[in-house]
């Protein structure tokens, strides 16, 4: 390959992306996008440098700035959170989590946790499925009982359970997170049986500084992980929060376990993530869950089978639809990009039980964070829910539907609730 050509062809592929993103409607709902502030950030000098080890205590020189701003980031994540303790070192949720495993639980111990057909994550996966929790930390992995009917964890069994299995560690939370955990509710029982008890917050970390979900910390959990670009549109990086007591147990965790450079950019730009979420995080995030609740309802009244109607279809910025009689989620995932939708198919509780697996799933996922980041309200998912229809139900061209998506698109290009948004959000940033 000719090394100039590859170095035109790969710029000239970032522009393609740009272009083709300022005219989809993008519900993948762990994504969205940053403020030009943060971007800046990320692509600011600190992306050269490192920093091992606690800022005023690092095993580099260069980082009297750098050591700052991590504080800086620290201080700002712990009023968000009300937290005793915060690390803002993971480099991502995966990480994050691992080092949660490693500060709380030894190879061989017992973690009790969702499965990923209920909305578990792989990072909490057995061994057997090449999941993190067993494949690299070694645990042994039990399942909560789960409320299909509600789409939750189920309170009852699950306390029974824990009694008799005595986990070591219980990591609530997930990737298809429809309603609050039952945290509270079983974090005296994990306790009592001899557990501890995290959280897992890496899709609704946003919704939980906007005060708009759960406050784990204040329900029982003693580990907080995250990653701080879903619902809260920071870096692609990770953090935890966690009490006071466990502080020095998840740094060491953290470094030297699982990082040595933590991505210093990524800390510059979650410090303004942090930043805008505490001026306009309850505002942003009050919008997500009404506009996905507004997309439920308009997905469901045009015929569509979206889980938890009669809990208003979420809490959060999730909902889930049961897409079995018009075809396989992959089959539709792959029609509605066509038509520039970009959503993504998910397991359904009960599709291993009836046969589907990952690739050929029968539910469709979707989120609002990045559409009401852009500033859409109520009356724009009406208009997405109706291209959703015309493209899965109606069987229109999807190209067709695509030319009215770019339209559409048009009048959201700024992101909202920040600081700054005169760059717009999907507008490649070139270095003169
Ligand atoms: C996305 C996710 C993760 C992993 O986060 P990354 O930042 O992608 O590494 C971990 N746990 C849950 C529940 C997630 O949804």
């Amino acid at each position: 390959m000719d090394p100039r050509e590859a170095f035109e062809r790969t710029r000239g592929l970032l522009k393609e992306h740009h272009e083709w993103m300022k005219g989809t409607v993008n519900l993948i709902a762990s994504e969205n996008v940053t403020s030009p502030a943060v971007r800046e950030a990320l692509i600011s000098d600190f992306q050269h440098r490192y920093a091992e080890g606690k800022p005023g205590e690092r095993v580099y020189a260069g980082c009297k700035y750098i050591d700052e701003v991590e504080f800086l980031a620290m201080d700002l994540a712990k009023q968000l959170f009300k937290a005793e303790h915060v690390n803002v070192q993971p480099i991502s949720g995966a990480v994050a989590n691992l080092a949660m495993y490693t500060a709380l639980t030894d190879p061989g111990d017992t973690m009790m946790c969702l499965s990923v057909a209920c909305g578990g994550h792989i990072t909490m996966g057995k061994k057997k499925l090449g999941g993190a929790a067993g494949a690299v930390h070694g645990l042994e992995v039990e399942y909560f009982p789960f409320d299909e009917e509600r789409m939750n964890i189920d309170v009852n069994a699950t306390a029974e359970k824990i009694a008799e299995v005595k986990p070591d560690l219980v990591t609530f939370g997930g990737s298809v997170f429809l309603f609050p955990h039952p945290v509270k509710e079983l974090s005296e029982v994990a306790k009592e049986h001899g557990a501890r008890v995290a959280y897992d917050s890496a899709h609704v970390i946003g919704l939980i500084a906007g005060g708009q979900f759960q406050d784990p910390l204040r329900e029982g959990a003693e580990v907080v992980t995250a990653s701080t670009h879903k619902t809260l549109p920071g870096p692609q990086h990770g953090m935890i929060l966690c009490t006071k007591e466990l502080a020095d147990r998840i740094d060491r965790a953290v470094f030297p376990s699982m990082v040595s450079n933590h991505h210093l950019h990524a800390v510059a730009a979650l410090a303004i993530a942090l930043a805008e979420m505490l001026k306009f995080g309850r505002e942003y995030t009050a919008q997500i869950v009404k506009n996905a609740r507004a997309l439920g309802k308009e997905l469901y009244d045009r015929g569509f089978k979206v889980l938890c109607p009669e809990q208003n279809f979420t809490a959060s910025h999730t909902i889930v639809i049961d897409i079995t009689e018009y075809g396989d989620g992959q089959e539709l995932e792959k029609r509605l990009e066509r038509a520039n939708i970009i959503l993504n198919r998910n397991l359904l509780p009960w599709d291993p039980r009836e046969g589907r697996h990952y690739k050929h799933p029968g539910g469709l996922r979707i989120g609002t964070s990045e559409v009401t980041r852009l500033g859409m309200k109520e009356r724009e998912m009406a208009e997405i829910a109706e291209f959703i229809k015309r493209v899965v139900i109606d069987q229109e061209e999807p190209e067709k539907v695509a030319v009215e998506v770019r339209e559409f698109a048009k009048d959201y290009q700024k992101v909202h609730y920040a600081f700054e948004s005169e760059t717009e959000a999907y507008e490649y940033i070139e270095i003169p």
